[in-house]
């Protein structure tokens, strides 16, 4: 068996499932690219241009560098669904680093190191992982960053952990502090950081107490002894499965899709006559609903009801119809009438009933003509925050 190291990406994903580990890592076989991580890995190097001379470089040069690691694969190895999606991710992109730049231009910040490649043998094992931004903050002490670029901020306080694991027993550290500040003897960890680069907001913590760490690396020891052990048992679930690439592969989600158990293959795209199917379906449960609340609503004698986000308001209406159409029309002849009317509809009936031009003998044998009807009307809006 070649050398294993461990990292916290490996450690997820056994921990997902260790089949869809054994298909990665073990027979290596590769994954379809994902728009996600690609937008993400070449963000993540622009900051490392960024942070790569002691000031920042113009701002003309860093989209220019962007612009030319966007352009090196095409939209497809990228992992986009179409070149569209592709040009709104590098528009997107772009105006991340202009906000980025903008905000952290003057902060004249030296990081100690970006993307770095950090090894530690601990307990037994080659422990590594790839760091985003080391800062120094002065008296031996360090900030761990970690860049995010998903819709929004994830939180993955594992990866923390076990950067602040893997960067306590690095030796490659202090001498890097010390090529900074050659009195320091000792490195702490003073904190820890999430940037999430599309609203350029930081989330930061505390370094865990040694003891909440012993807890977490007791854990993520029995994961590595696992996959040591050859421990591949597939272990399905829903969210890992929806995204799992190795689904052909996989003899749980064949034999599911077989017994149609309760994993349903998940439709990558949905065609239009599915999208229509799908809209005449909720329109059906919609109109149920609508049914279900008001007789509920009239039971109850309210008008008024709330949901947690909607709230939803009963009127009654009164609607007019034809008894007869074309006696309708022939009255609106008889009296001169049907000029006033482009077409006689109910609304320009109604507007007759309406009008003082005609008389009140008129309007009673119009009114004879129509029906009223009262119908009840649910509006369903959201409620203000
Ligand atoms: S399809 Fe599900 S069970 Fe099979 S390898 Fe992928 S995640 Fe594991």
């Amino acid at each position: 068996m070649a050398q294993f190291f461990y990292s916290q990406s490996k450690m997820g994903l056994y921990r997902e499932c260790p089949l869809k580990y054994k298909f990665r890592y073990i027979l290596k076989i590769p994954e379809e690219p994902k728009y996600f991580f690609t937008f993400g890995t070449i963000l993540h190097s622009v900051m490392e241009f960024l942070y790569s001379a002691p000031q920042f470089p113009p701002l003309e040069e860093t989209l220019k560098f962007f612009k030319q690691k966007w352009s090196a694969q095409t939209w497809q190895e990228k992992g986009y669904a179409n070149a569209e999606k592709e040009q709104a991710g590098f528009l997107e992109g772009q105006e991340i680093i202009k906000k980025y730049y903008q905000k952290h231009v003057a902060d004249n910040l030296h990081p100690l190191s970006t993307e770095m490649k950090v090894y530690a043998n601990i307990d037994g094992l080659t422990v590594m992982g790839v760091v985003d931004r080391i800062d120094y903050l002065g008296d031996g002490k360090i900030a761990i960053l970690d860049y995010k670029t998903g819709k929004t901020l994830k939180r993955e306080p594992d990866q923390l952990m076990f950067y602040q694991k893997l960067l306590e027993n690095s030796p490659k550290l202090l001498p890097l502090v010390q090529a900074r500040d050659g009195l320091i003897q000792k490195i702490s960890i003073e904190k820890m950081l999430f940037y999430h680069l599309p609203t350029l907001t930081e989330d930061s913590f505390k370094p865990v107490p040694s003891a909440e760490l012993d807890i977490f690396w007791k854990g993520a020891l029995k994961t590595a002894e696992n996959i040591l052990a050859e421990k591949f048992e597939p272990t399905p679930s829903e969210q890992a499965c929806k995204w799992c690439d190795y689904r052909d592969n996989c003899p749980v989600w064949n034999s599911s899709k077989k017994e149609q158990g309760p994993m349903q293959e998940t439709k990558k795209e949905e065609t239009l006559s599915e999208k229509i199917d799908r809209l005449g379906k909720l329109n059906d449960e919609g109109r149920n609903l609508k049914t279900e609340i008001i007789k509920f609503l009239k039971e109850q004698n309210q008008t008024l009801s709330f949901g947690t986000a909607y709230k939803v308001e009963l009127k009654e209406e009164e609607v007019f119809t034809f008894k007869d159409e074309a006696k309708t029309i022939d009255f609106l002849k008889q009296n001169n009438l049907l000029n006033k009317t482009l077409k006689p509809t109910v609304k320009s009936i109604l507007a007759l009933l309406n009008d003082p031009q005609v008389n009140v003998e008129q309007k009673q044998q119009l009114r004879t003509l129509t029906t009223k009807e009262i119908i009840s009307k649910l509006r369903c809006t959201k409620t203000e925050d």
